[in-house]
């Protein structure tokens, strides 16, 4: 016989929602709790890519004299903001001691395991939700400028084809051929064939009302402000509209996590990094595919006759601070690998920000809390939350009901530090 439990979601980004959505299909009683109305936030103006060609982690050699060397400038795609800050040490501590090698090896196969459970049970959930948010499975291109980061990206097509994935080698007219209405200015290109993107904002608002007519409810506009503690369990989540008896936590709130996660008493490293967007709403003579301008250090999505280009990871701290130099950084790569593509600088108001929850090895925490039972973290999936969702609403649903889980999640804990 099933248990029927009373599970509460404590943010209502893609992990929370993901997570509503596979608990929900068990039979349980689920409540979202979400301080905002789930309109917008960091699972909104993101880049709508899945990426299973993203299975080496952020945290990589290289990466921290990459990122001193941007640091100088005010458009660079890479920022931390030096500020005397005890969590912020601790983390970067973290993160130069998994900028290795070695570190990498291991990872990146725990890494690609959600990373390839997830897309494949994307397709599932578009068959289940409806095709309503403009998915679009013909890959993502990796866009090389100088024929120097064309080499890396061939040999990072190399492990790729390790891990199982299709990829295809172009050079510059081949690229071409793929864009046959915008001029290009690179060297040539890895098309990564399982990749493929979607509306991120319109799969949100599709989940949301699915999930309605499944009966999960959604307590808006209500902040979690503390929880009530007995016997090693969370009894009650305390909130600025009342309080909320529970069985189960599903802790999912994003940037947020390390204060909430403080507030029962687990510390947590993870860092907010700010990336920006803009969508231009009609442009004439469109892109076709998806692409990360890798010596760009940013991204361009088309939908049809729209495009978002974005990018930038600003460690600034939890704010929505719009730096417009970071914004000029991006739409000048963007243009400097599009000259063809007829595009404006966008006004400040129409520039947006987002919060990415990064942890310091790149891989997300997924697992229970040691010393609390009946809470289940789920975030830090940094640049790479539209990507691993639906995995990581599977395996939530899995450890909540203490199945054996699709993959293995030891790589997730989130005690890990
Ligand atoms: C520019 C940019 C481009 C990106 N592109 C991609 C991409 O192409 N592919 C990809 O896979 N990923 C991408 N990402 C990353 C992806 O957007 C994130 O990993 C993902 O959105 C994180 O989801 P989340 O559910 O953990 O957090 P969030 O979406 O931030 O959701 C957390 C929720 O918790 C709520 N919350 C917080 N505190 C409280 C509280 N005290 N009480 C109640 N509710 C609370 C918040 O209101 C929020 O709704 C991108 C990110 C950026 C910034």
């Amino acid at each position: 016989m099933k248990i029927k439990m009373k599970v509460t979601i404590i943010g209502g980004g893609v992990i929370g929602l993901c997570s509503a959505y596979y608990l929900q299909q068990e039979g349980h009683e689920i409540t979202v709790i979400d301080r905002g109305d789930i309109t917008d936030g960091c699972s909104f103006g993101n880049m709508g890519y899945i990426s299973p060609s993203h299975f080496i982690p952020l945290a990589s050699p290289g990466i921290i004299s990459e990122g001193f060397k941007h640091m100088l400038s005010s458009s660079s795609p890479f920022y931390i903001k030096p500020r005397l800050n005890w969590q912020l040490m601790q983390w970067g501590y973290h993160f130069w001691k998994n900028s290795n090698a070695a570190t990498v090896k291991k990872n990146a196969p725990h890494l690609n395991d959600l990373l390839q459970l997830s897309r494949h049970l994307i397709n599932n959930m578009r068959d289940e939700i409806g095709d309503v948010f403009e998915m679009e499975e013909k890959g993502c291109l990796m866009m090389c400028k100088q024929q120097k980061t064309l080499d890396h990206e061939f040999h990072l097509a190399d492990e790729a084809e390790k891990f199982g994935l299709t990829v295809e080698r172009l050079q510059k007219d081949a690229v071409q051929q793929l864009e046959p209405d915008v001029e290009l200015n690179v060297a040539g290109a890895v098309l990564f064939k399982d990749d493929c993107h979607f509306n991120p904002g319109k799969m949100m608002v599709a989940l949301k009302k699915y999930l309605e007519t499944k009966n999960v409810r959604f307590q808006l506009n209500t902040t979690v402000t503390g929880f009530e503690k007995a016997n090693n369990k969370i009894s009650a989540v305390i909130t600025d509209k009342g309080k909320f008896n529970t069985g189960e936590i599903v802790l999912s709130p994003g940037s947020w996590l390390p204060a909430l996660a403080k507030m029962m008493g687990i510390s947590l490293l993870l860092q907010p990094g700010k990336g920006y967007s803009h969508t231009y709403a009609q442009v004439e003579k469109n892109i076709r595919y998806p692409a990360i301008l890798v010596d760009g250090r940013c991204a361009v999505t088309p939908w049809g006759q729209s495009l978002r280009i974005g990018g930038t990871m600003e460690l600034s701290g939890i704010n929505q601070n719009i730096l417009i130099s970071r914004m000029k950084g991006i739409y000048d790569s963007a243009k400097d690998f599009y000259p063809g593509l007829k595009i404006d600088f966008p006004p400040a108001g129409k520039i947006w920000s987002g919060l990415r929850p990064v942890t310091p090895d790149g891989l997300p925490y997924i697992g229970k809390a040691a010393n609390i039972d009946n809470v289940l973290i789920a975030g830090g999936h940094a640049m790479l939350g539209i990507s691993m969702g639906t995995g990581t609403g599977k395996l939530v649903s899995e450890i909540i009901q203490r199945k054996t889980t699709t993959i293995n999640i030891s790589a997730f804990d989130p005690e890990r530090f």
